[in-house]
């Protein structure tokens, strides 16, 4: 996948991914950029993004299988180094909203990694 051809440049999380925007790195490889989310829900709350702009779920295709298998399969690693409990008693929530119904702000797909002890600020 070209991510370069696919970079938005309206698009505030590729600027992050650019390092145009500053934002607060959790890791970062080939395909994916982690980064804690600005206004945090619990006390661990990150996001898993795409380098490549992608606008939603939506728009997820068969070609886009092993990235998001990668995206999915990085989220419980990175969970426990950045502080959430192991599970069973600990855990994370993983959220992906998905079009304007189902509450998405930013327009490019992220994936929301939320976990830590209770109570959280929202769900
Ligand atoms: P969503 O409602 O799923 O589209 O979530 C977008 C998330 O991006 C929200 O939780 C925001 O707090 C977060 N967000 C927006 N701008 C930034 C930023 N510059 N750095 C980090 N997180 C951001
Ligand atoms: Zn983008």
């Amino acid at each position: 996948m070209n991510t370069s051809a696919s970079h938005d440049p309206n698009c505030i999380f590729c600027k992050i991914i650019a390092g145009q925007i500053p934002s607060k790195k959790v890791c970062e490889d080939e395909q994916v950029y982690a980064f804690h989310d600005i206004n945090p829900w619990a006390p661990v709350h990150f996001m898993l993004v795409p380098k490549a702009h992608i606008s939603s779920m939506a728009q997820l295709g068969q070609e886009h299988a092993a990235l998001m298998g990668h995206i999915m399969t990085l989220a419980p690693r990175l969970a426990l180094e950045q502080g959430c409990n192991p599970y069973p008693d600990g855990g994370f929530r993983v959220v992906v909203n998905t079009g304007a119904e189902g509450g998405q702000e930013v327009q490019h797909l992220h994936v929301h990694v939320m976990g830590g002890p209770r109570p959280w600020a929202k769900g």
